[in-house]
Formats: C-alpha cells, sequence, structure tokens
C-alpha cells in the first residue's frame, strides 16, 4: 500500500539546531501514520559564509516548489537569515498562537489562550528614519492596505474555523492616517465574515485588559511592532519567551497561501549545544502548526497535546526542570502522539474546533502530498 509523503524543506541551523532537526525527524518517523521528506537546506552560519547569496536562492527556490518549510534557529552574525527569508519569500502574515502550558511556572494565574496575527511587514520596522542633526530624529512609519487586507483575511478565516473572536487592536484615535487605514480595512474585511465577532481595542487599553480578564481575548489582529510587543508579553504571561512557535505566511493573488515556514521563537542556545539539552518542545509545536497547514490537523493535534502532557507531568529537559535528554523526550512524544492518532476515543480542543474540513492544496491545486511507489 502506497503511504502518503509529504514533502517538506528543512531549514537546517545553529546551535541547537541539529538536536532540533533530530528530535523532529524521530517525531515524524515514529509517531505519524504518514511520511516527511525532508528536504534539507543547510543555513548554518558556515553554510552562508561559504555560499554567500546562492545559499538563499536554494533555500527560496525550494520553498516555492514544496510550499513549506520548517526552520530551526539560526545565529544572526551579519544579516538575520529570518528578515532574509521574510523579504525574499515576500510573508505576509505571522500567526503566533499563546497557550497557558500546563506545568510551566509562570506569575500569572489566570489561563491565556491567544492567536497573535501579525502584519508582517511596514509599520516602524521598516524604517528609513534618520537623524536631525545632532538633537532629534526622524521616523517614518508605513501602513499598507494590502498587507492589513491580507492578515485580516487570515484572522477571520481562523475566527471562522476555530468559533473564536477576532479583536483588532491600534492606536487609531492618534495614529490617524496609519492605524486609523488598518482599522477601516479591517472592517471591511469583518464586513464579508458576518458570523465572526469583531471587537476594536485602544493598544494600550487591549494590554491592561488582557492581563485582567485574558478569557475575553482570543484572537488578536495587530500590525506589525503592536504585534511584536503583544506577542512577548502573552508568553511572559504563559512562563515562557522559549516555548512558542510561529507560522508565517505568503500568499499568491487569489489569497491562497503560497508559502508557509514555521519556526520556534528561541535562539540558537549557544551555552548549551552539542549537550542534548536543549528543549525541543518549541520545534514540536511548530511541526504541529505545519501539521495543521498540510491539513493533518489531527497528527499536529497529537504531537502539540503529546508534548504538553508531557511537560505537565514534569517528563522534561532540564531547562523547565525536568531530567530527560532531548531525544529521550523526543522519544516519549513520539510514542504519545501515535497512541492519541491510534484512540478512535481521543479528541483535543483544536480537533472539536475545527469542525470544517481542511483540504488544504498548493497554490495550482495540487494536493500537499505526494505519492511514492508501493512500500
Ligand atoms: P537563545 O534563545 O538562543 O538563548 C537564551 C537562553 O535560553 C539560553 O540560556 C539558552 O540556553 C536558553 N534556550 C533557548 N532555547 C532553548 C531550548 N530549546 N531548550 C533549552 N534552553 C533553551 O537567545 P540568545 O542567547 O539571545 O541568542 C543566541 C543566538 O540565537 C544568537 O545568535 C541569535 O542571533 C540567535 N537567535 C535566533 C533566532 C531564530 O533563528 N529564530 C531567534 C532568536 C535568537
Amino acid at each position: 500500500m502506497a503511504t502518503k509523503t509529504y514533502a517538506a524543506i528543512e531549514l537546517l541551523g545553529d546551535g541547537i539546531g541539529p538536536e532540533l532537526s533530530q528530535a523532529v525527524h524521530l517525531v515524524a518517523e515514529k509517531g505519524l501514520p504518514f511520511a516527511l521528506e525532508w528536504r534539507p537546506v543547510d543555513i548554518s552560519v558556515a553554510n552562508r559564509e561559504k555560499r554567500g547569496a546562492a545559499l538563499y536562492d536554494e533555500a527560496v527556490k525550494g520553498i516555492e516548489k514544496v510550499g513549506v518549510a520548517l526552520k530551526h534557529p539560526t545565529a544572526t552574525v551579519k544579516e538575520s537569515p529570518n528578515q532574509v527569508l521574510r523579504k525574499r519569500l515576500n510573508l505576509q502574515v505571522i500567526h503566533r498562537p499563546v497557550q497557558t502550558i500546563p506545568g510551566v511556572p509562570t506569575n500569572f494565574k489566570a489561563d491565556v489562550d491567544l492567536d497573535v496575527v501579525r502584519v508582517a511587514t511596514g509599520g516602524t520596522y521598516d524604517d528609513p528614519g534618520r537623524a536631525i542633526g545632532d538633537e532629534a530624529a526622524v521616523s517614518l512609519r508605513i501602513v499598507e492596505k494590502e498587507p492589513c487586507r491580507q492578515a485580516a483575511i487570515f484572522a477571520f478565516e481562523l475566527a471562522r474555523k476555530t468559533k473564536k473572536t477576532v479583536t483588532s487592536s491600534s492606536k487609531h484615535t492618534i495614529q490617524r492616517a496609519t492605524d486609523g487605514l488598518f482599522e477601516s480595512v479591517v472592517n471591511e474585511v469583518a464586513e464579508s465574515y458576518p458570523e465572526v465577532q469583531h471587537k476594536v481595542e485602544l493598544f494600550d487599553a487591549l494590554l491592561a485588559k488582557l492581563v485582567l480578564k485574558p478569557q475575553a481575548f482570543t484572537i488578536a489582529l495587530v500590525l506589525n511592532e503592536y504585534g511584536d510587543f503583544l506577542s512577548d508579553m502573552a508568553c511572559g504571561l504563559i512562563g515562557s519567551l522559549g516555548i512558542g512557535a510561529s507560522g508565517n505566511y505568503g500568499f499568491d493573488k487569489e489569497r491562497r497561501v503560497r508559502v508557509a515556514l514555521f519556526d520556534a521563537a528561541h535562539g540558537t542556545a549557544p551555552d548549551i549545544a552539542g549537550q542534548g539539552k536543549a528543549n525541543p518542545t518549541a520545534i514540536f509545536l511548530a511541526f504541529a502548526l505545519m501539521l495543521y497547514h498540510l491539513g493533518e490537523v489531527r497528527a499536529g493535534s497529537a504531537v502539540k497535546n503529546a508534548a504538553l502532557e508531557l511537560l505537565k507531568e514534569g517528563k522534561s529537559t532540564p531547562d523547565v526542570g525536568g531530567k530527560l535528554t532531548t531525544m529521550e523526550f523526543a522519544e516519549l512524544v513520539a510514542q504519545r502522539a501515535k497512541a492519541k492518532i491510534g484512540d478512535s476515543s481521543w479528541t483535543s480542543r483544536t480537533l472539536k474546533m475545527q469542525k470544517d474540513k481542511v483540504e488544504p492544496r498548493r497554490p495550482d491545486g495540487s494536493p500537499f502530498f505526494e505519492m511514492k511507489g508501493p512500500q
């Protein structure tokens, strides 16, 4: 019988990157009922120095062809590979789910379950600012309709699928031209989703309200820099900047996802590299997002829940108080994910929410998986 096989580009990185790669491969091989055909592109510092721009050309070409990539952390030396890839792949939307992780110690006692959907371009981050003499500087903040529209559509689609509420947030009362434009585009998009509840909050008020009543906010739709601040604050609330993952998306003219790149929030952790101490939870969460994107929602949910349950039980790596090595933890995640997928009575919150049938396709209409010969 032919096994369903998904092709994915794997961007190999620095520091703990190789250990994380091994851990993901183990979970994919031992935990999932389909195959992943990893197509590696090594974007570590050493290879970047050796191959220069040709390496990014190869990575971009591969990702454009396959449509999906998992990226491991990379050291920023001259350029930031994240920024280069974001620009070269025209990634317009960043989705960062932030969810309380039982077992991870936190100062904040309430549960957080927030999807931050961020316009990936513009704002003050594409700022051609300059000094004015010695005593002042000027900054230019750019907001364009199209990336706002794309992020809004992503947020409302996510809300429709997951039965969540969209809160768009900015400082539209003060930044009238830029943030006002953002909110007007969001309102236009909201009209096409009458079934989705849409609220508007000023960004400063949102931060306070999120701390006071986190359960009132499920999807926050924001401009680039607000998204950066909000993601980090939300991660602080759940007790860890490190155990987060993102999906970065680029779209075609028909607004279908053209390319998707998934990565962990943390860096290369050079202080523990090569010691088997790296916590692979964040890369597993990134992998789970990738599986959702491929339409394998049950498998993605199983990988995510397996890792989170183990953390809750204290079966974890030393950074979060456990005694397991990276690969011991990965082995347990694989076993538990497999058991969940095989257990017909198992269901997760994500699965309950994702009632719509997901049939993801590449922009050319072909399915993501590639059938291999008889096995
Ligand atoms: P870092 O996230 O690599 O490390 C901060 C601390 O967290 C360290 O003590 C580290 O050991 C620990 N840590 C991080 N990830 C961990 C994991 N998975 N398991 C256990 N412990 C973990 O941040 P940094 O030290 O500021 O940056 C180091 C390098 O990473 C820099 O070169 C930076 O450019 C790069 N970086 C890359 C990315 C990315 O590729 N997405 C993101 C951030 C930083």
